[in-house]
């Protein structure tokens, strides 16, 4: 199939949200995707997307502002290509239902995310793991199906982990996040809590960040996701930076490499191949840095429009075996973009075609 002659019509589920807009922003002249329907809660709908959403960086697209928001409800909405932006608490709901309904969800919550057949995928990371579909589908007996991607501060952790993990076998990490506001959504952190402060504290972020890493970087032996052995123990921390969450990770390796040899590894790997020139897959998705001092989120965070991750300070641990920081945009490459990028693996390897066929 080539995927550029089918164009996908789609849907923002929580589209008036912070990773929602994120989502109408990367969808505006996408060349696969066409974005039709947005929908958000009883408060929003019926309005015009212009009237409903507090907009928050650059300009509105044109054709979303006279778009009338939905409800979240497949009656509603027609589009077989569903992003779901939507909060947990109604989207343990909502996804399946679109999902029962024949549609393809795309889902940035946390709900799904740790179901034995429910794909969890970054997918550079383990794209492979998309093929989980066909035993979900079997298992719910669902016509269409949820994909999720992870949460942003695992995301970051497992796009620099995978390179060592391939090469050296990660046995341990111990790491300390420092994540944007807004990964908090919108409004948010309340602005006295957050300005000239760190606060120690993100509910439900460091099991999070715990469970899904062993999954992200496990093994789909065709039937289920072989999680990776490895013990993790995160600490989360909310700063006052804008975008992007930065992971300082102490890191035990089976194999212990030397500062070089996990620099090698990091720099050669190029990840699954069919993500190769996919239009939202940034070249290349890992950027390592030589400064001392970087990566950084206000000069970094951008990088690959947003889905690249940089990774920095790779060193010799006293602790573990190996130092290094990392650093990606929690709202682009943590969810949206993601979401983005496991759509269109999907389309290039025929999934969606095969999924949605009427
Ligand atoms: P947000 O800014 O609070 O937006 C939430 C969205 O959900 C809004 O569009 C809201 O619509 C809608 N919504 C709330 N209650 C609803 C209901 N009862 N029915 C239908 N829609 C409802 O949150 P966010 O940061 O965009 O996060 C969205 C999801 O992505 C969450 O599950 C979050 O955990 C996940 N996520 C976020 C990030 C990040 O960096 N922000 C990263 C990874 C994953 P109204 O405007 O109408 O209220």
């Amino acid at each position: 199939m080539t995927p550029s002659v089918t164009r996908w019509p789609v849907a923002v589920l929580g589209a008036t949200g912070a990773v929602g807009q994120a989502f109408i922003r990367l969808l505006d002249a996408h060349p696969w995707f066409d974005l039709v329907e947005v929908a958000a809660s009883e408060r929003s709908a019926g309005k015009s997307y212009r009237d409903a959403a507090k907009w928050l960086e650059g300009t509105m697209p044109a054709g979303v502002a006279s778009l009338v928001v939905k409800h979240c409800t497949p009656e509603e909405i027609s589009a077989p290509i569903v992003f779901s932006a939507l909060d947990s608490g109604v989207a343990g709901e909502v996804e399946p239902a679109f999902a029962r309904a024949g549609r393809m969800v795309l889902s940035n919550a946390k709900n799904y995310r740790m179901d034995a057949d429910v794909p969890l995928v970054i997918p550079e990371v383990n794209g492979d793991h998309l093929a989980l579909l066909d035993v979900q589908r079997a298992n719910r007996g669902w016509t269409g199906g949820i994909v999720t991607n992870a949460n942003c501060a695992t995301t970051v952790m497992a796009a620099a982990l995978a390179p060592l993990h391939e090469a050296f076998t990660v046995t341990k990490v111990f790491a300390t996040t420092m994540q944007a506001v807004s990964g908090a959504g919108y409004p948010g952190v309340p602005s006295l809590d957050i300005l000239g402060n760190v606060i120690p504290f993100i509910n439900d972020e460091e099991p999070k960040i715990e469970t899904e890493l062993v999954k992200l970087l496990g093994r789909f032996d065709g039937t289920t996701v072989q999680y990776a052995d490895i013990v993790t123990s995160a600490h989360a921390n909310r700063v006052p930076v804008e975008h992007g969450h930065t992971v300082c990770m102490s890191v035990a390796f089976a194999r212990k490499p030397t500062p070089e040899e996990a620099l090698e590894a990091l720099r050669n790997w190029t990840g699954t191949d069919a993500v190769r020139g996919l239009p939202s897959a940034p070249e290349p998705s890992l950027i390592i840095r030589d400064e001392p001092d970087r990566p950084q989120p206000r000069r970094d965070v951008n990088r690959g429009r947003g889905m690249a991750t940089t990774v920095g300070r790779v060193r010799a641990d006293h602790l573990f075996d190996l130092r290094l920081v990392a650093m990606s945009h929690n709202v682009v490459r943590g969810a949206a973009g993601g979401s983005i990028l496991n759509a269109e693996l999907l389309a290039k390897t025929g999934q969606l075609a095969r999924y949605l066929a009427p």
